[in-house]
């Protein structure tokens, strides 16, 4: 197969950008990466592991790419915009990985050239790792890649992005920004700030033992601590970004909770036992769709979690 794109331009060369770049090669999908990342340290880390080239900034990153990926934390993504627009090459690509859509578009629309394809992305795929080592090569594999594809976007650029997409072993889908931004507020915003709030919790219990949570943490305790170990910035500009979205779900979650919390108080054990009966099918949906494995402790074994 042809390169999809013969040269790529990563901006942000983190744990997406990093696994992109991994999985181009495996793949043979591109013939040049160039990147640009803010601190010297990645983009030295970056050329040894995954880069043909970088470049001390992003202006000079794009010039003459076929593609361009802002991988960057979605806050940074207005000034990164604002930088590369005149240096853009004519009929380019420009994608983002941002994980809101909607603050994305209206920071980095604006400044896109009119004889450049920008179409929004998100990879449905992470871990709780960042920085340029933490990259590999099929971190987009069975997962969802979601584009928002803005009024007017050709047929021919989208396709063409899907099947880099693609043939990065992602699955793709495309949907209006504001409800990716909705979507992802219920399977991921919410869920982050609920293991943040938890892990938060258990940091101020007086009662039970900084040791006592670390040694017992496997029951349950351990996936929220995963989560919450993400990076800061990157979800310190999430909840700035959706903020309509996450505090819509967080209202229906506090008003689910208060639900239980009453259904516990008065003992109603057949409530529970519907709701908990209910929650169970949602996950063995996840299992049947492929999206998680259906053995125990998430395939894991013994091995503590992110291993
Ligand atoms: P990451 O591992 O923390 O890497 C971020 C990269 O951006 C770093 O290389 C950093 O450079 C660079 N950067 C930050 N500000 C910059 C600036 N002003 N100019 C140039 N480079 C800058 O982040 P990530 O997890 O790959 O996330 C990148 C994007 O993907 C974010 O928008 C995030 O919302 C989205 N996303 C993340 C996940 C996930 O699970 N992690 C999943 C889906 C989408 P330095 O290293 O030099 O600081």
């Amino acid at each position: 197969m042809s390169a999809p794109y013969p040269r790529v331009a990563l901006i942000g060369l983190g744990l997406i950008a990093s696994s992109m770049a991994h999985a181009m090669r495996a793949g043979g999908l591109c013939d040049e990466i160039v990147g640009h990342a803010k601190s010297a340290e990645t983009r030295a880390i970056a050329r040894d592991l995954f880069c043909d080239r970088v470049c001390e900034t992003a202006a000079e990153a794009v010039q003459g790419a076929d593609l361009v990926v802002l991988a960057v934390p979605v806050g940074a993504m207005a000034a990164i915009a604002a930088e590369i627009a005149p240096h853009l090459k004519p009929g380019c690509t420009v994608t983002d990985v941002g994980s809101v859509k909607g603050a994305v578009v209206q920071a980095v629309g604006p400044h896109i050239p009119a004889d450049v394809h920008f179409i929004p992305g998100h990879p449905m795929a992470g871990t709780e790792y960042s920085g340029p080592r933490s990259g590999f090569a099929t971190l987009f594999q069975n997962r969802w890649w979601l584009l928002t594809p803005l009024d007017g976007t050709e047929p021919a650029a989208l396709a063409r992005l899907e099947g880099l997409l693609k043939a990065m072993g992602a699955q793709v889908d495309a949907m209006d920004v504001a409800h990716h931004d909705l979507v992802v507020a219920v399977v991921s915003h919410a869920p982050h700030l609920i293991a943040y709030t938890m892990v938060g919790v258990a940091d101020h219990m007086r009662r039970v033992s900084q040791s006592e949570i670390i040694k017992y943490s496997a029951a349950g305790f351990r996936d929220f601590t995963r989560i919450a170990a993400s990076d800061p910035t990157m979800w310190r500009d999430v909840f700035l970004t959706n903020k309509e979205a996450v505090l819509d779900i967080l209202g229906r979650f506090t008003e689910e909770l208060f639900m239980l919390q009453r259904q516990i108080r008065m003992g109603d054990g057949d409530a529970l036992h519907a709701y908990f009966t209910r929650t169970r099918a949602i996950r063995r949906g996840i299992i049947e769709a492929g999206q998680d494995t259906a053995a125990p402790d998430f395939g894991r074994g013994a091995k503590p979690a992110g291993d």
